[in-house]
């Protein structure tokens, strides 16, 4: 494993870090692919309440009970819904109480979608009063934020110098969107974490359109996806979700080859991009709370294959949706959509949502 410095804090962390959102049912399995990761040399572990079902943090308590090394615990408090200062401390002392630690080494602003929600983060009252207070009690080592903003939103709120590390969104397909923001932690000397590595599951799922991200004819999509970010200047530790024994091992063979990427194969994965693979939907369903209840993550889940290949292959995936039972004959259409806008301010990749929709109500006419 490599260790690198997370920014000023003066702790090492693995490269690739152990991303606590795809556990399984049985929680006791689920623990000991955590001590594996751990055995193997990962020592970033992250988490946050409501993950699986809001068993993630409960299951780290089990595995941290008797993990074989070292390690550090990053999880998160949500700024939504108006948090105060008072709510967030409840919320670190009972993530301390269900992993069963005295501390936690990385605390998180948890999803800062823009400048206007993080002037409520710093409001007096606000959440990061009650996590700075924390921290001077020593519940907490470090305050960090994490973001879906773009680059030059997060370089702002880096330039405040008000957190020691964020944690981004970041992956082959929409870095350029994030860069800035990275370039600006490693000027100010933070951490960065980076999580959804694999775009939401895009890369995996279309292996053959993204095997351009491979160097090595024996590695996996994924794994060239996750050497991606964890080889670009100023990325500290690149999380992968990890729910089985296998993908622990899969994740660790990124290591077999040096975590690089040369100028040859930047040009090309940039010059792939350039034709737009930064406008494809990553399903993270931050949307997913439009007044018409349209399964937009579902229709632009679909709009991808457009985007990667056709009509017909969009087509052929929402009569997959439909036939697995994603889509329903009774959800709403999405000719339905007023232009509201409501979904757009909040997607993650600032996508054209309401463009797309037309743009796939006309093609079913
Ligand atoms: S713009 Fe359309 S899809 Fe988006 S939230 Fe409004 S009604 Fe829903
Ligand atoms: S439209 Fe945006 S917010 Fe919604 S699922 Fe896709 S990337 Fe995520």
């Amino acid at each position: 494993m490599e260790y690198r410095e997370y920014g000023k804090t003066g702790k090492k962390v693995s490269a690739i870090g152990f991303g606590g959102m795809r556990f399984g049912k049985d929680e006791d399995y689920s623990a000991e692919v955590v001590r594996r990761a751990n055995a193997l040399g990962i020592n970033y572990f992250d988490t946050a309440p409501f993950y699986c079902n809001d068993r993630s943090e409960d299951i780290f308590g089990k595995a941290f009970q008797k993990m074989p090394e070292q390690f550090y615990v990053s999880t998160k408090s949500s700024v939504n819904s108006e948090p105060t200062a008072d709510k967030v401390r409840w919320r670190i002392e009972n993530s301390l109480k269900r992993m069963g630690l005295e501390k936690i080494n990385f605390f998180h602003m948890w999803c800062i979608m823009d400048l206007s929600q993080y002037e409520r983060v710093m409001a007096p009252g606000g959440p990061y009063e009650g996590a700075l207070k924390a921290k001077e009690e020593g519940l907490i080592d470090h305050l960090v934020f994490s973001t879906h903003c773009k680059g030059a939103d997060i370089r702002k709120i880096i330039e405040d110098e008000v957190f020691e590390g964020v944690l981004l969104g970041y992956n082959a397909i929409n870095h350029p969107y994030r860069q800035e923001g990275v370039e600006a932690a490693r000027e100010h000397k933070l951490g960065v974490a980076t999580m959804n590595p694999l775009g939401g599951g895009l890369i995996p799922q279309h292996g053959q359109y993204f095997s351009f991200l491979k160097q090595w004819h024996e590695e996996t999509v994924s794994q060239a996806a996750l050497r991606f970010n964890a080889s670009r200047r100023g990325i500290t530790v690149t999380l992968a979700g990890m729910g089985t024994l296998e993908e622990v091992e899969e994740n660790i063979k990124t290591l077999d080859h040096p975590l690089t990427f040369g100028t040859e194969k930047l040009k090309e994965i940039q010059e792939k991009i350039g034709k737009g693979f930064d406008t494809l939907c990553t399903t993270c369903s931050y949307c997913m709370k439009c007044p018409k209840k349209i399964k937009i993550s579902s229709y632009l889940e679909a709009y991808n294959l457009m985007v990667l290949d056709s009509v017909d292959r969009m087509n052929n995936h929402l009569d997959w949706l439909r036939e697995k039972g994603s889509l329903k004959e009774t959800d709403v259409s999405p000719a339905e959509c007023t232009a509201c806008g409501a979904c757009e301010a909040l997607c993650t990749q600032k996508l054209p949502i309401i463009q797309r929709l037309q743009e796939m109500t006309r093609m079913a006419k």
